[in-house]
Parts: C-alpha cells; structure tokens; sequence
C-alpha cells in the first residue's frame, strides 16, 4: 500500500497546498529585522524523485523577503516538499525508506524505476536516518514526544506508525509536517 502513494499526483498536490498555507502564514508577518512586510521570493529547485507529470510549481520552493530595500532579509517557511539541503523529495525519502523495510524486491524495483531512485541511494538515505537524524538538536527535542520511545534503528517507520490515521496519505503529510523544522527554514537561503 506505501508503493502507490507516491505515483500518486493528489497526495503530491496536498503537500503543495501545505507549502502554500505555511508560506501564508509566513507572509502575514512582519521582517524580523525592520518589520517591513514580506513579499513572495520563490525560487526553483530541482527536486529528484518526483513524477514527471507533475506541474512546475512543484519544484518551486516557497520563501519570503524583506519587502525594504536594503533589508531584503529572506525568510523561508517549513516545507513538508523538501527536505533540508537534499535533493529528493521529502515524501520519496520517506517512502523508500519505510518500503525498504518490508517490501518484495520486485515491488522495491517497480518504485526505484518510476522516481529514479538507484540503490546506493537508498542505503545512503539509510544511514542518514539512522546517524544523521538521530544527531540532530530537532530529534534529541521531538523524540521526548514519542510515548512510549520510538526505536530509532526503525526510522522513519517507526515516527509514521505513531501518527493516528485510516489514511496514509493523512499519517504522511502528519510526519512531513512534524518533520518541518528540519526543512530548512532560515539555512535554505539561497
Ligand atoms: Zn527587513
């Protein structure tokens, strides 16, 4: 059931509408350095592990800056697209992990096919969750919120199975929003 989320181009358009609602809220503030108004500073990426039938918005990082010439500090909302500095999406990530874990080989190949995912990928997307993620000051925060502890050696399945839902689609967008502080923010200026 993990293998058709991705392909599928709905899921992807709820993560666009997260984007846009987190780059709203963003935009109804006020430069944290001069307090002028923000304005709409998008620029484009190019995420790897996406579905080439989606629309170029898709690729369109949404960031903010200092409407004040001579500020033009830029501020970067969460994204539940993008995940810090890499290159693939943050849903693919995810999802390739979690297959990882307890797919067939043959459906495993299916999915790698269809976003162009070789392997070595995926082991390094491993090792990222198990050394990388679990050294970061978000995890050593957001991991107190696990009652009872979540076994890090699983992650990311391990977070997605906590997130109450029927849906996978809704558990997904639930642990992409949760994983947000680690999407960027201020360090993903360009
Ligand atoms: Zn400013």
């Amino acid at each position: 059931m993990y293998s058709a989320l991705p392909a599928k181009a709905t899921f992807h358009d709820l993560l666009l509408a997260c984007d846009r609602d987190l780059a709203d809220q963003v935009r109804q503030g006020r430069c944290l350095i001069c307090g002028s108004a923000l304005h709409s500073s998008n620029y484009p990426r190019k995420p790897r592990g996406r579905l080439r039938k989606l629309g170029a918005e898709h690729d369109l990082r949404f960031s903010l800056c200092c409407a004040r010439h001579g500020c033009r500090k830029r501020k970067t909302p969460a994204s539940p697209r993008f995940l810090g500095q890499k290159v693939y999406l943050a849903a693919t990530i995810i999802l390739i992990s979690i297959l990882r874990e307890g797919a067939t080989q043959k459906r495993m190949r299916r999915l790698t096919q269809l976003i162009h995912v070789d392997r070595r990928t995926v082991d390094r997307w491993r090792t990222w969750w198990r050394d990388a993620f679990t050294a970061m000051p978000f995890w050593q925060v957001a991991r107190a919120s696990f009652m009872p502890p979540v076994a890090e050696h699983r992650l990311p399945t391990a977070m997605l199975e906590r997130f109450s839902s029927n849906s996978l689609t809704e558990r997904m967008v639930a642990l992409l929003r949760f994983l947000g502080p680690i999407s960027g923010g201020q360090a993903q200026a360009l």
